[in-house]
């Protein structure tokens, strides 16, 4: 077989970038980091990601969402602690044990689960998310080495200042000397006074979690695709399935190979724009499986030349407001196809 070493899109991540994002979190909480590489790194992939992250010092633990990507990071050699953020069942304490995982207890059938085991564990409490979390009830165990909770809404000061009040008084109730933690990227603005550690993970890749947001953060991803065919068409003329968008006179279009199955969710279509030499093209008519359709009007692109779908200053939170959704779930939705590279 021939190799294919010329993708048709390409997620490169900035490793200067990402340094500079730890460092700056770390300075501005004063706290070591608990980067959350859950679903594979929020979609840039754990395999690029959590190398870089794994050099520095500030980064003291990783976080997950279930024992199979803890596995992962573990085969990938991390040696730091993991947790994993969405409990434990009966089934994976073999793998808890056998890779020493750390699981975070929110349900007594997790306390269960681990039984009498000789494993360390973190316990959650709910102040206010209305997610996981225990909510009346305490928990003491000479095993358990952390305490958490979760903030539901870090942009309402109010609402945040409640949950950090009860979650206060929670931590009274165990020993000094154990790992508290509940500020993830947006919550860091609170600098609570008695947590040991900050969770964060959309903050690693230079993405704003709120809107005045005080940190120095550096874009650290950049998605582009390739145009793989450019064409004039005359007025009238329809574009992609079910002729959205009909062109308004004779214009060029072109196709880039980045459609729904790469991660440019549909809702976009008719809405969004690509940017091209660093001018916005609009995305026209329906975007489809793999490629999208952009109207260049007067400008000469050839086939071959790349647009970018993130990046040259916008952001996959600035997409996101197009898209009516949250930059973590269009990261997320960057499919395997999609070639990754660090830069
Ligand atoms: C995903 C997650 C985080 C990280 O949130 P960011 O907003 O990405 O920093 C922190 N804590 C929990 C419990 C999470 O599920």
């Amino acid at each position: 077989m021939v190799a294919v070493n010329s993708p048709r899109s390409v997620l490169q991540i900035n490793r200067e970038a990402i340094v500079h994002n730890v460092k700056e979190i770390s300075k501005f909480s004063g706290k070591r980091i608990i980067a959350v590489v859950k679903s594979d790194a929020y979609g840039m992939g754990v395999r690029f990601v959590v190398p870089i992250l794994n050099e520095l010092p500030e980064v003291e633990a990783f976080a997950v969402a279930c024992p199979e990507e803890g596995v992962v990071l573990r085969e990938m050699g991390v040696r730091k602690e993991v947790l994993v953020l969405g409990g434990v069942l009966p089934e994976d304490m073999g793998a808890v044990k056998e890779y020493d995982l750390t699981p975070v207890v929110s349900d007594i059938e997790h306390m269960r689960a681990i039984g009498n085991d000789p494993v360390r564990f973190h316990i959650k409490y709910d102040t206010g998310m209305g997610r996981l979390g225990f909510v009346e009830e305490t928990v003491e165990d000479p095993r358990i080495t952390g305490v958490m909770s979760h903030l539901s809404t870090p942009g309402d000061r109010e609402f945040s200042l409640v949950q950090i009040k009860r979650f206060s008084s929670i931590v009274g109730r165990y020993p000094k000397g154990i790992k508290v933690h509940m500020e993830s990227s947006a919550g860091v603005i609170y600098r609570i006074p008695f947590t040991t550690h900050v969770r964060v993970g959309l903050a690693l890749y230079g993405e704003k979690p709120l809107k005045d947001y005080p940190l120095d953060l550096r874009p650290a991803i950049t998605l582009k695709a390739r145009i793989i065919s450019v064409k004039d068409l005359p007025p009238g003329f329809p574009i992609s399935y079910g002729r959205t968008y009909v062109t308004k006179r004779r214009t060029r279009i072109g196709v880039v190979a980045f459609g729904y199955a790469d991660g440019l969710m549909k809702v976009l279509s008719n809405r969004g724009t690509l940017l091209y030499r660093g001018r916005e093209v609009p995305i026209v008519g329906n975007i489809t499986m793999d490629m999208t359709v952009v109207e260049f009007g007067d400008l000469r692109p050839r086939v071959g030349e790349w647009v970018t779908v993130v990046g040259e200053g916008r952001t996959f939170g600035d997409l996101a407001r197009v898209a009516g959704t949250i930059p973590y779930e269009l990261m997320c939705n960057v499919s395997a196809r999609v070639h990754r590279e660090v830069i």
